[in-house]
C-alpha cells in the first residue's frame, strides 16, 4: 500500500480534514535523494500532519531514516541518521509567502496539490550534509597509514608464535 504518497493530493482537503498520514517511504523512490546515497536500500519513516492556521494549510513533517552516504574524507560508506521535525506552510502562489510568519518555511504547491513524497524528499535533502564525513576521524578507513591499535597489540604475539615454532 502506498498510502497515496506518490500522487498529488489537494492541500485544502488535507488541512481541513486535519489529516495525518504515516507511511514508510522506500528511499529508491526518491530520485533527487538517491544520487547522494551509497545504497538505495531502506526506507524513511514519515509522519505528516495537516491543519489550517491563519487561513493557510500547514504541514508538520517528521522524518526518520538511516541513510548510507559516502564519507568525503575516506570515500567509504557511512551511516547517517536523520531525525527531523519541521513545519511548513503550503502556499499555492509565490506572493502568498510574503504575508506569512517568519521562521516557518513556505513550500510552493502548484494548483494547491501536494505530493507527500516530495515534501519528505525535500526534508531529507536538507538534512543531508553538503560534505558528509565520519564524525570521528578514526572511523575513517584506509585514510591513515599509521598502525592501528589492533596491529600494535598483535605484533608481539605474532613474534612469540614465530619464536615458539623455531624452538
Ligand atoms: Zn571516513
Amino acid at each position: 500500500m502506498t498510502a497515496g504518497w506518490s500522487r498529488p493530493i489537494d492541500v485544502d482537503r488535507l488541512a481541513d480534514g486535519g489529516e495525518v498520514r504515516e507511511f514508510n517511504l522506500p528511499l529508491r523512490d526518491l530520485p533527487r535523494l538517491v544520487g547522494s546515497l551509497a545504497s538505495k536500500e531502506g526506507s524513511a519513516h514519515c509522519l505528516l500532519s495537516f491543519k489550517r492556521e491563519r487561513r493557510f494549510p500547514v504541514a508538520d513533517i517528521e522524518v526518520q531514516a538511516e541513510l548510507t552516504l559516502i564519507c568525503q574524507r575516506c570515500m567509504q560508506p557511512m551511516q547517517f541518521l536523520v531525525n527531523e521535525r519541521s513545519r511548513v506552510w503550503l502556499v499555492s502562489e509565490p506572493g502568498a509567502a510574503d504575508r506569512l510568519e517568519a521562521g516557518i518555511e513556505p513550500v510552493l504547491v502548484p494548483q494547491g496539490q501536494v505530493v507527500l513524497s516530495d515534501l519528505v524528499e525535500e526534508e531529507l535533502l536538507l538534512a543531508v550534509p553538503l560534505v558528509p564525513r565520519h564524525q570521528i576521524e578514526s572511523e575513517c578507513s584506509g585514510a591513515e597509514p599509521e598502525p592501528h591499535e589492533d596491529a600494535v597489540k598483535q605484533t608481539p604475539f605474532a613474534g612469540l608464535g614465530e619464536l615458539l615454532k623455531r624452538s
